[in-house]
């Protein structure tokens, strides 16, 4: 295991607005801030969802949408550099009315319904991602 420790810098919270896309909007509030190493969690509910599985055979993403609304059980993402450029790694699980939950990578396309969020900004962090042969993943 490979493991550093940062200290908090900051932590911002707040909501995002109904029909916003829920990945650009968070790394737009990224880019915007200058947050350059994090963490970001939310809940809340969307309209329509779209997520991915990365397929650790052919090494790629597999895409599925959701044209129905979901609640966000949970939003769990990392902010870190690559290649210079902060990136946010987002996860998520959303369930529907019946209460069965559905989770991946978190992809363009979901548009929010109501959500509260939260970033952690982390002081003096160097956390840069980097192509691991193994898995074929940019990782820290
Ligand atoms: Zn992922």
């Amino acid at each position: 295991m490979l493991v550093n420790k940062y200290s908090l810098k900051e932590i911002y919270q707040g909501r995002l607005e109904t029909g916003d896309d829920l990945l650009e909007e968070l790394n737009e509030f990224v880019e915007g801030k200058e947050i350059e190493a994090g963490k970001i969690s939310a809940i809340g509910a969307v309209q329509k969802a779209t997520i991915s599985y990365y397929d650790q055979e052919t090494k790629e993403y597999n895409k599925k949408s959701f044209e129905q609304s979901l609640e966000i059980v949970n939003l769990t993402g990392h902010i870190s550099l690559k290649d210079g450029v902060p990136i946010l790694h987002a996860h998520i699980i959303l369930a529907d009315e019946e209460g069965n939950t559905y989770g991946g990578h978190l992809e363009e396309g979901t548009k929010v319904f109501a959500s509260e969020i939260e970033v952690q900004e982390l002081d003096n962090a160097d956390k840069l991602r980097k192509y691991d042969e193994c898995t074929g993943l940019t990782l820290w």
